[in-house]
């Protein structure tokens, strides 16, 4: 089961239920964990029954509530090896990451996030599962971009590596780590089968999502 997860801002946030695995993915901007609680509240769950909160990438709108939501629910956050450093407290600065926000924060609440980023990660590399989803890594919006491939619901979460904003694109050169990578990652899709894709901006594709995006490759190679 796949809900867009409705009243949170940033990207999009979906809840992701798959036998007894329950995962929240890309929770969204700071402060969004109350939109997630309360739909979960609504689907008949408690909070504590989240198990994973996975992160397609570091960038603020979609990670910023997502230690406060791990803090409320004990779910253990999953973001690939690669973007976990612009998580953790001693952390490489750059625009678009959380931590380059927390320096608009005020001192108390950005020591408080910084002190939650010390909670435990659980690092992913491609390849692997997480509650039910197949990671495959697409390196370039930022180094740890992730999709997350689900064999049993058919669909794919794509996070930032392609956007459905205005058609399938890739995001504009002004937002990733390398522009020329980021091009490249949606080619690492090519062999996965999907009926439905998910994306963190833009509308879902309900059918044949893998020929368009598969189609889209095609055209920009
Ligand atoms: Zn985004
Ligand atoms: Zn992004």
């Amino acid at each position: 089961m796949i809900q867009r997860i409705p009243g949170v801002h940033g990207a999009q946030a979906y809840l992701y239920v798959s036998g007894d695995d329950v995962a929240v993915i890309d929770p969204g901007y700071t402060g969004s964990y109350r939109a997630v609680l309360r739909f979960i509240r609504e689907q008949g769950l408690e909070p504590t029954d989240i198990d994973s909160v996975i992160l397609t990438h570091h960038h603020v709108d979609h990670a910023g509530t997502a230690f406060a939501l791990c803090e409320a629910t004990g779910a253990r956050l999953a973001v690939h090896r690669e973007d976990a450093p612009y998580l953790r407290a001693v952390r490489p600065r750059e625009r678009m990451t959380f931590w380059g926000m927390a320096d608009w924060l005020p001192a108390r609440l950005a020591s408080y996030i910084v002190s939650c980023a010390n909670g435990e990660l659980r690092l992913l590399e491609h390849g692997d599962a997480v509650a039910g989803l197949t990671v495959v890594h697409g390196p370039g919006h930022t180094p740890g971009s992730i999709c997350l491939w689900s064999a049993s619901e058919s669909a794919l979460f794509l996070g930032d590596v392609l956007n459905n904003e205005r058609g399938l694109r890739t995001p504009p050169w002004t937002v990733n780590h390398s522009h020329s990578m980021a091009k490249l990652a949606p080619q690492r899709l090519r062999e996965l089968r999907y009926e439905r894709a998910f994306f963190g901006h833009g509308p879902a594709v309900l059918a044949n999502a893998d020929q368009r995006i598969r189609a889209f490759v095609g055209r920009e190679v």
